[in-house]
């Protein structure tokens, strides 16, 4: 899915996440996910997780978004903000991404801002200062100043 360029702030983003949330395949966990991701070029895409028997076949919401952006967009594009949100059992739940979404992201955006729904429904920063960037590799324009960034192990 897109949505049209505009005035796109986190507030808007993070209603698009909570409109993919429902949309959700989730029929195995219950725990529903959206992420919404504004492109470089103003763009928002959006995605949810979809759920399949065999465990490790299903996508998340994050990583369906980066599909979706790139099917939109082409292989230039670019993450400048992603938001995600989560329910499980129709609660709020908190969820950043996981580490195979951390790395996607990284991917397209090393230094796009990633925040997510906390349980206390506020926005949170993925990348705080206790540091939540641990296992990703190839992230570009690294100047070692962040905490983060001296995580990463290169090989
Ligand atoms: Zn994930």
């Amino acid at each position: 899915m897109a949505t049209p360029a505009g005035a796109i702030d986190d507030a808007a983003l993070l209603q698009a996440a909570e409109a993919a949330l429902r949309q959700a395949y989730a029929k195995y966990s219950d725990f529903r996910v959206g992420a919404a991701l504004l492109t470089s070029s103003g763009r928002v895409f959006h995605g949810c997780n979809v759920e399949i028997i065999s465990f490790p076949v299903g996508r998340c919401a994050e990583r369906n978004a980066i599909a979706a952006a790139v099917l939109g967009e082409g292989p230039t594009m670019r993450i400048a903000r992603l938001v995600v949100a989560a329910e499980f059992r129709g609660g709020i739940a908190a969820c950043s991404p996981c580490g195979a979404c951390r790395q996607a992201i990284v991917e397209f955006g090393a230094d796009a801002t990633v925040l997510y729904r906390d349980a206390g429904a506020a926005l949170s920063d993925l990348i705080d200062p206790t540091g939540s960037w641990p296992l990703m590799v190839g992230r570009r324009r690294c100047d070692r100043t962040k905490p983060y960034c001296r995580r990463v192990r290169r090989p």
